[in-house]
């Protein structure tokens, strides 16, 4: 057992621990200031790519191709970059215990990490069926998705039942995302959600209806209104049927469970402020203890932009935060200071060749232009949130760089809707 002293600690080794990595260092690190602590085995990694090209039935996305910080563009840091940079990457390390009094994190193995700042990127862990106590929700074959040893056992779960019966649990990102690279995989894919239309947090009728038509079209089954309560298992304990609520049965080799996620928050629960679900921060990211922060999925900050605190479980909030949290750290120690965190809610998806993104509030009435009957080959329409006259969300399938961009200035700025000639031409 050993006890190390570090100046910075990123606990969690996911997008957020990447993307602070990098601004560590561009804002100037010495060699062994810097450690990142993570249970998995791989250097931070993009982990959207798990849903979405790593299943790919050809030339599947494989590290150390998707590494941080590729997905904005950025270098692929590889495990040797850390060293490169002089960050110690301790990975396959679990942390079991903290304290924020004593600044220590301690490893499953019993060794101790001081720290003199802590950034918590501890991100999420999937929803299972079993902890709403599903009967047969653990047998083998139903498979969630987190990282990226989740995403191999799937690969091969796939390749191990060509042309199988696969259902898909859930109709959020995960539900779709996976459902359509299991169809790219030839596997007979079902959609089982319980809601009327799919993505209902964000979608409305009309452009759900675009995406469960498209699905429709590729062979998928969507089965709504019902929810899966129980699964039966063949002698070797592998899923074979989905039993659903409304008394159905589907066939199953495979079954991907794609509920929610619950923030990992545990080990600090009782020594940090929590807000809704994630640790309580200012603009700033820091948590309620001194010199801890707190970012990505765990974080419940300021949402400048709509005077609320939010927690937000989406890539591009993950990589932001993270920036700020290291800035401030930075600034602090340079005697100066930086601009409260000010962040426009992003969000995007990719399955088959559709591509959507949203940006701002789905507030107010939504207004959907060119989903009905949408060309499904080169898909184009969108759909605006009005509130009080004002633009403030704006969503877009099919749109150009230059097209998004104004997506997002129109929800940043929240134009009056009065000013807009067409809604398709913002
Ligand atoms: C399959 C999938 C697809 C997604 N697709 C999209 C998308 O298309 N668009 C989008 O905007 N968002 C997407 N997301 C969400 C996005 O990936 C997350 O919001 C983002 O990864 C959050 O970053 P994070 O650093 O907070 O957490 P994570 O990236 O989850 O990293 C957390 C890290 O902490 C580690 N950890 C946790 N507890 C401990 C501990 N006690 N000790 C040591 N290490 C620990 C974990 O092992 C992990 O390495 C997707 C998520 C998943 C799972």
């Amino acid at each position: 057992m050993a006890e190390k002293s570090y100046k910075y600690i990123i606990l969690g080794g996911g997008v957020a621990a990447g993307y602070a990595a990098r601004e560590f260092v561009q804002q100037g690190l010495q060699a062994g200031e810097l450690a990142i602590i993570s249970k998995e085995p791989a250097a931070p990694y993009e982990r959207p790519a798990l849903s979405k090209a790593y299943l790919f039935p050809e030339s599947p996305a494989r590290l150390p191709g998707f590494h941080t910080c590729v997905g904005s563009g950025g270098e692929r840091q590889t495990p040797q970059w850390y060293s490169e940079k002089g960050i110690d990457l301790v990975l396959d390390t679990e942390v079991v215990e903290a304290s924020v009094a004593q600044k220590s994190l301690k490893t499953a193995s019993g060794d101790v990490y001081k720290y003199g700042a802590l950034i918590i990127a501890t991100g999420a862990t999937f929803i299972k069926l079993s902890d709403f106590g599903t009967p047969g929700a653990d047998a083998k074959g139903i498979y969630h998705l987190r990282e990226v040893e989740d995403a191999t056992a799937l690969y091969e779960a796939i390749k191990a039942n060509p042309n199988g019966n696969a259902v898909c649990v859930g109709g959020g990102y995960i539900g779709l995302e996976l459902a359509a690279v299991l169809n790219m995989n030839k596997m007979k894919v079902t959609m089982v959600y319980p809601e009327p239309f799919c993505m209902p947090r964000l979608f409305v009728s009309e452009i759900a209806a675009f995406y469960e038509g498209y699905y429709k079209e590729k062979g998928i089954e969507i089965v709504k209104g019902t929810v899966a309560s129980g699964f039966e298992s063949n002698e070797h304990g592998e899923v074979k049927v989905v039993k659903l609520k409304d008394g159905r049965e589907l066939p199953a080799d495979i079954v991907i469970v794609g509920v929610g996620a619950r923030p990992n928050i545990g080990l600090f629960k009782d020594q940090l402020t929590v807000e809704k679900g994630g640790f309580k921060v200012d603009g700033f990211f820091k948590t309620s203890a001194e010199n801890v922060y707190a970012v990505g999925d765990v974080a419940t900050f300021p949402l400048k932009l709509y005077n609320e605190l939010r927690r937000v479980e989406h890539v591009d909030h993950a990589r932001k935060s993270a920036i700020q949290a290291v800035q401030t750290i930075k600034a602090a120690e340079a005697g100066t200071s930086v601009e409260e965190y000010d962040y426009l809610p992003y969000f995007y998806s990719r399955a088959f060749s559709l591509s959507w993104q949203f940006y701002g509030d789905n507030v107010g009435d939504a207004v959907v232009w060119g989903a009905k009957g949408a060309d499904k080959v080169n898909a184009k329409f969108g759909a605006y949130w009005v509130k009080d006259g004002k633009v403030m969300g704006a969503f877009l399938e099919g749109g150009s760089a230059d097209e998004n961009k104004a997506l997002a200035t129109a929800a940043r700025n929240q134009v009056p809707v009065s000013t807009i000639k067409e809604l398709s031409n913002l």
